[in-house]
């Protein structure tokens, strides 16, 4: 059995610019970030939004719905940082604006043979054109022209920039009807633990653990914990604006690595070929006033990557197929996967020891199989298998790449997925920072 869903992705090409100008671009982005700064400090002066729009389109130097999307952007921005206040007043520091466009209108593509060719309406009746290039993910090609071409498939939005030098188009394509299982109907249950420097997962059948794994990822922790010293020690000495771009910095290092933990998760999952799989993730979200979860869940409720980790992954796993569900957090990390004794001198840091049948293992390991059986015992007529053993935990620590220091173009005031809310109604469905725009 399988429900079906929309979800979008987000593909990435290179650019093989072969007539217009280059410099177009750039010149677009200019005044694209020239629009959107526009918005930002109009608000900021006390103008009504309807009349920011009208006087800001009109006076915009580019394709009109290139220019609506734009104010979007940082209409989306504002909304964002008055709901939320996540990362202080939006204000955009890069030189260039990614150019974001319509399909059909800002920009255009068409099937070659085996290529794809482009065409940008950088400005008003000015064209760049030429063909996408491929990466070494031919997948993404492939997606690209089943898009374009496929009946339960749309071309949305797109942003054209510049990254590490390089000229890209990130478009984004939406399949209506991706077929996801139906998580009463699953057989494995994958259990999640998020941790500050780890993730655990535990998968289980109603007749025993199948397998586990513990993926650590320290460098996001030393990475942020770096991070925060360096904004404390510039803010002491009163320098605000240096602050502002190590957040961008660290906001972009996070993302980045939060990804390939994710991908590493869901290659996880398929590599052993489980039966029927479902996500398990303990729900969080309603608990960020409650003191009485102690402080590994007040840590952990507050450190950004837990919410955007769990919707990385349970977009990636839902592309294939794979749904994700939830399970009330209460106790998971302190109750003993073996006996079901529950009690909070059984953890301590990272080891476990069951003070009434004395089992031991890794702590996350354990939360990581506790949530797979609180999922199974939630369900009707599901047995939750007796444990006397628990496999060897294994680990594998991920080597992250550090990110080469020097500006960096793309979108970076918001973020799509930090929150956790789509329009689609999918648990952040967007897969890159560049998500869907809600006219597309
Ligand atoms: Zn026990």
């Amino acid at each position: 059995m399988t429900q079906t869903q929309a979800l979008t992705k987000t593909l990435v090409f290179p650019l093989d610019v072969q007539s217009g100008n280059e410099s177009l671009l750039h010149d677009a982005r200019l005044e694209c970030r020239r629009v959107f700064t526009e918005v930002l400090r109009l608000n900021y002066d006390g103008w009504d939004w309807n009349r920011i729009e009208d006087v800001v389109e009109q006076n915009a130097d580019l394709v009109q719905n290139t220019a609506q999307r734009i104010i979007d952007k940082a209409f989306e921005a504002l909304t964002q940082y008055y709901d939320y206040d996540d990362w202080g007043r939006p204000w955009y520091k890069h030189e260039t604006f990614p150019l974001r466009m319509n399909y059909g209108e800002g920009y255009n593509l068409f099937l070659e043979d085996e290529t794809v060719r482009f065409r940008i309406s950088a400005k008003p009746y000015n064209h760049v054109k030429g063909e996408l290039r491929g990466t070494q993910d031919q997948f993404d090609l492939h997606l690209l022209t089943q898009a374009m071409t496929g009946d339960d498939w749309h071309v949305g939005t797109a942003e054209a920039l510049v990254r590490n030098g390089r000229e890209e188009l990130h478009v984004t394509v939406t399949n209506e009807t991706a077929e996801v299982g139906a998580k009463t109907a699953a057989e494995t249950v994958i259990g999640v633990d998020i941790n500050e420097d780890c993730i655990a997962l535990a998968a289980l059948t109603e007749h025993g653990i199948e397998d586990s794994i513990v993926i650590d990822y320290p460098e996001i922790k030393e990475e942020r914990h770096r991070y925060f010293t360096m904004r404390k020690r510039m803010q002491e000495a009163g320098q605000t604006a240096f602050n502002d771009v190590f957040r961008d910095k660290e906001q972009r290092f996070v993302h980045d690595q939060l990804h390939t933990v994710s991908r590493r998760v869901v290659e996880w999952i398929q590599r052993l070929r489980f039966n029927s799989p479902v996500i398990v993730f303990e729900d969080l979200t309603d608990m960020r006033d409650d003191i009485e979860y102690g402080t590994r869940m007040n840590r952990r409720l507050h450190s950004v990557p837990f919410a955007k980790l769990r919707d990385f992954i349970t977009y990636k796993a839902a592309w294939h197929g794979i749904p994700s569900d939830d399970v009330d957090p209460e106790y998971t990390s302190q109750q003993c996967p073996v006996c079901g004794h529950t009690e909070r001198a059984n953890r301590h840091k990272k080891r476990f020891k069951c003070r009434e049948c004395e089992h031991q293992d890794h702590a996350d390991r354990g939360a990581g199989v506790s949530v797979a059986q609180k999922w199974l015992r939630k369900q009707n007529n599901r047995n939750v298998p007796a444990l006397n053993t628990l496999p060897q935990v294994r680990k594998w620590e991920l080597q992250l790449r550090r990110q080469a220091s020097g500006a960096v173009d793309g979108p970076t005031v918001v973020s799509d997925t930090a929150q956790g809310h789509h329009p689609d109604g999918i648990r952040g469905v967007s897969d890159q920072s560049t998500g869907r725009s809600p006219g597309a």
